[in-house]
């Protein structure tokens, strides 16, 4: 989860790196560090518990010269972040510095025996043991760092993106990767490494996409070689990036999560471009078109995810049930992976994630793929590891995401789950002409809905600072409205750290209405609908015990509107589509409430943007 950044070449490489960990800092934020091989020819490593800045503020009066450098923004999963444990670290002679995305599962035993040949270590991360594993290897066999790499990975078990700098050797840096991502970038005399490619953009569009299992060689003034773990030659395509500065900064607004928020319209229509054709009254998605045998008639869907992605696909479930008639299960990525489904060749998974790299959702697929059934991506990250585990995909087209928490992704995915289940119950025969008519014509109105939503921002930031002083919160929603509430708490707990719980709205007589009192507030998605009767009893049974209700009601409601304490109104869509209308206040409630508790909106304690560890 954590971001990594390379640079050899003709410029200083202290500032690239510094700007690049800040582009990456959404992946990981408790501490940072940076290698650089001075202007000296000294091996230079700066690191700190705390934010890029920290690191900058600590640096200020160091050697920062040189051409050739690595850095580290951290994620801690192995020792507590400090700056002992921050990368790089540096291997026992005192000749290499490593940097390290992931988790070594068999770290344990590799310490001991190093330890038993008496190498001393520094820190409590698994990854110190790599680069004493690798100093080891080529000190006992007396070879050159290429082959240590290769000798020494082969024994390494677990998810890594490295990157390592010899003191003796200025123009070279080696990175490897096996399931984390890692991209190489080619400038005019200079490279460059990312975790993604959002550290590079800003000096060339050339990129190498690593696989797993490759090792990159990077020399100056030579090409990129990349090898496998035998010094088998892979060969690798050099591809053009589709990225621009603008969608990677924040463009006047104080955080990514807002931009991300007010981008969702223009966003949506990116996403449904080129995919529906209100004139021709169709959706096209290629991904169906090019995979008919596979995708029409499968016995059942499974749709794999975490978290928000997760949310996405309840709505998912239920708009390919009610379209194409065929049953749908949703499960967490994290669970599947390790449960015995029952699965064979005549299932179809669904497997989504934004940034392409879940770890769990990667898991999951590899495990759906062994049982022979045909596997479909959702993701943002253009040639993401999951898009290129699968059979076959939609892209979201949304951009890069760069708030933590997820809002235009979530969107995006549900946006694409809806062209899906409108193509394939159309290719079924399983949605009449009308209602796909209606949805497709309405789908297409969706952006412009959205800003019409947009603008209601202050009334949500005023009802935000009423609801501040909250310790939970309780989320409400029945039907497509659900999974809403659902991602409507996650959204809360994630940046305002307010305990929130989502639930179907019935459910709440089973249990939860005993938690109900005045200082409970009370979100209620409650659209005129055909549940629309069950839920106004509901908000009768909150009000009765004198929480404080704000309600999401369609557009002229009067009934909520006497009853609820707060209300937001939605303009009228199709009731499948709700849910892409009805997450827009509730995304600004949390980023309000956020705000007003002084809460760090773009980067919540303890989580990160891309999960590429279990
Ligand atoms: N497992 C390593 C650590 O705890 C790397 C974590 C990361 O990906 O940031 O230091």
């Amino acid at each position: 989860m954590c971001g990594i950044v390379g640079y050899l070449g003709k410029r200083n490489a202290y500032p690239v790196l510094i700007k690049g960990l800040k582009r990456l800092e959404y992946r990981g934020y408790d501490s940072a560090g940076v290698a650089l091989l001075t202007k000296d020819g000294n091996l230079q490593v700066y690191k700190t518990k705390g934010k890029v800045s920290d690191l900058e503020t600590y640096a200020a009066d160091k050697d920062t010269t040189g051409t050739v450098g690595i850095a580290h923004t951290r994620w801690a999963t192995h020792g507590e972040p400090n700056s002992t444990n921050a990368h790089p670290h540096i291997s026992y002679m005192g000749n290499l510095a490593i940097i390290h995305n992931g988790i070594i599962e068999n770290y344990a035993v590799l310490k001991k025996q190093l330890q038993e040949h008496g190498i001393e270590f520094k820190s409590n991360t698994d990854t110190e043991v790599l680069v004493q594993l690798i100093e080891y290897v080529r000190t006992k066999r007396e070879t050159d760092l290429l082959t240590a790499v290769r000798i020494a990975l082969r024994s390494v078990i677990g998810a890594y993106a490295i990157a390592i700098l010899d003191k003796n050797d200025p123009d070279q840096i080696i990175a490897a990767r096996k399931s984390s991502p890692l991209v190489v970038g080619i400038g005019e005399e200079e490279f460059f490494l990312g975790s993604d490619a959002s550290p590079i953009i800003e000096y060339t569009d050339k990129v190498i996409y690593l696989d797993d299992k490759d090792i990159a060689v990077i020399r100056r003034g030579e090409e990129v070689e990349v090898v496998d773990f035998n010094n088998e030659k892979m060969e690798h395509e050099v591809t053009t990036v589709e990225l621009n500065l603008a969608q990677i900064e924040k463009g006047g607004f104080p955080h990514f999560m807002l931009k991300e928020i007010f981008e969702q319209p223009e966003c949506l229509k990116d996403c449904m471009r080129g995919r529906v054709n209100v004139e021709a009254n169709n959706v096209t998605l290629s991904a169906i078109i090019d995979n008919r045998k596979h995708l029409i008639n499968p016995r059942r869907i499974i749709i794999v995810a975490c978290g928000t992605s997760w949310h996405a696909g309840l709505i998912g479930k239920q708009l390919i049930e009610d379209f194409c008639q065929i049953p749908v299960e949703v499960e967490y990525a994290s669970e599947f992976r390790y449960s015995k489904p029952v699965i064979n060749e005549q299932d179809v998974v669904i497997a989504i994630s934004q940034s392409g790299e879940t770890a769990d959702t990667l898991a999951a697929i590899e495990l759906a793929k062994s049982k022979g059934a045909f596997i479909y991506g959702i993701c943002n990250a253009i040639g993401s590891s999951i898009s290129r585990a699968t059979n076959t995909g939609s892209y979201i087209h949304v951009g890069p995401e760069i708030g933590v928490a997820s809002t235009k992704a979530f969107t995006g995915q549900v946006t694409v789950l809806t062209m899906l289940a409108l193509a394939l119950g159309k290719e079924r025969g399983t949605i009449d002409n009308l209602r796909y008519t209606r949805v497709l014509e309405a789908l297409n109105e969706v952006p412009e809905k959205m800003e019409q939503l947009l603008t209601q921002g202050d009334t949500i930031k005023d009802i935000s600072r009423i609801f501040t002083y909250a310790h939970n919160f309780l989320y409400l929603g029945r039907g497509y409205n659900y999974p809403v509430a659902l991602e409507g708490a996650l959204k809360l707990k994630e940046i305002s750290y307010i305990h929130a719980e989502g639930y179907p709205a019935a459910e709440m007589k089973h249990g939860p209405i005993a938690l109900i009192d005045d200082e409970m507030p009370v979100v209620v998605v409650a659209t005129k609908n055909v549940l629309y009767d069950k839920v106004v009893s509901n908000i009768q049974e909150i009000k009765a015990r004198k929480a404080r209700v704000i309600a999401i009601v369609s557009e002229g409601d009067e009934t909520i509107c006497k009853m609820a304490d707060s209300v937001i109104e939605l303009p009228h869509t199709e009731e499948c589509l709700e849910p892409l209308l009805a997450s827009i206040p509730l995304q600004m409630l949390a980023y309000y409430i956020a705000v007003a508790k002084g809460k760090d909106v773009d980067q919540p304690r303890n989580l990160a943007k891309s999960v590429t560890v279990e």
